[in-house]
């Protein structure tokens, strides 16, 4: 199967499914009007797709094959290859993203632009995929090294990031689980219940849950909150100096890691 068509099929796919959940069983009431919301969040994924598409395209895919080509990376040097460097391959880059996420929480560049995701008053698919267009280009290239550094087979680079999308949209959603079905899936990959916490106004909360797809993560290193202080039904979500819907228009986003005067109101902690 086309490489391009395999990617759109698991998030076209992955994005309808919890699209129809998300109307069918909701966890919360939606804060915000969702068509204005979804205007900016979609405007923000049609700039990264255009930025992405005309800049760095599958450069994680593309950075492994050249390194096969290339006959480099840390897999190859210590001749690790079949199933072993496969699954080695998906979990180190599971936990490269983990750690990245986690230290956009901790840098102040890297926050300024990461906190655009978590500027979103309601959590739903869209907002899964908004991101600052910069952000994405930094997770590229980011991406794209370590997949060299390691030497991480394509079909394994490719996979991950299927699945790690596929993932991150399931997490974002707004779905109302069955309390078992969440337990269960939390011992091993994280889930919609798991994840909001991580985008309440407390502070304490949003640093924790930092995971897109594995949950070991969290626990290692003992950031994982079971549950958020305030109900998952009508928790506060984004940040506590940025609540005001009019403020948060696509133009402000992207302006917003530039602007200085928002600076005072940084708060990570
Ligand atoms: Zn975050």
């Amino acid at each position: 199967m086309d490489e391009s068509l395999f990617r759109l099929a698991i998030f076209g796919g992955v994005f309808l499914l919890c699209m129809v959940a998300e109307f069918a069983r909701p966890k919360r009431p939606w804060r915000e009007s969702r068509l204005r919301r979804w205007l900016i969040n979609l405007g923000l994924i049609l700039l990264n797709t255009v930025c992405v598409r005309l800049t760095l395209g599958a450069l994680a895919v593309t950075a492994a094959v050249w390194a096969e080509q290339e006959n480099v990376g840390l897999f190859r040097w210590f001749a690790l290859e079949g199933p072993m460097a496969h699954i080695l391959g998906f979990i180190i880059l599971d936990a490269a993203i983990w750690f990245q996420h986690w230290l956009s929480h901790q840098w102040s560049w890297l926050w300024r632009l990461h906190r655009v995701h978590h500027m979103d008053l309601d959590l739903d698919v869209t907002t899964a995929l908004r991101f600052h267009p910069i952000e994405i280009i930094l997770s590229l290239l980011y991406k794209a090294a370590l997949v060299i550094l390691l030497g991480v087979d394509p079909l394994t680079v490719l996979v991950f990031e299927a699945v790690l999308n596929a993932a991150a949209i399931f997490t974002h959603a707004n779905i109302r689980l069955p309390s078992g079905v969440d337990r269960v899936l939390r011992w091993l990959v994280c889930t919609p219940d798991m994840h909001r916490i991580h985008h309440s106004i407390y502070p304490n909360e949003t640093n924790s849950n930092y995971g897109f797809f594995l949950s070991v993560w969290d626990r290692i290193f003992k950031v994982y909150s079971v549950e958020p202080k305030d109900s998952p039904e009508t928790m506060v979500l984004g940040l506590e100096d940025y609540q005001h819907q009019q403020e948060l228009g696509l133009k402000a986003l992207l302006v917003s890691p530039f602007n200085f005067e928002l600076k005072k109101t940084l708060r990570r902690e």
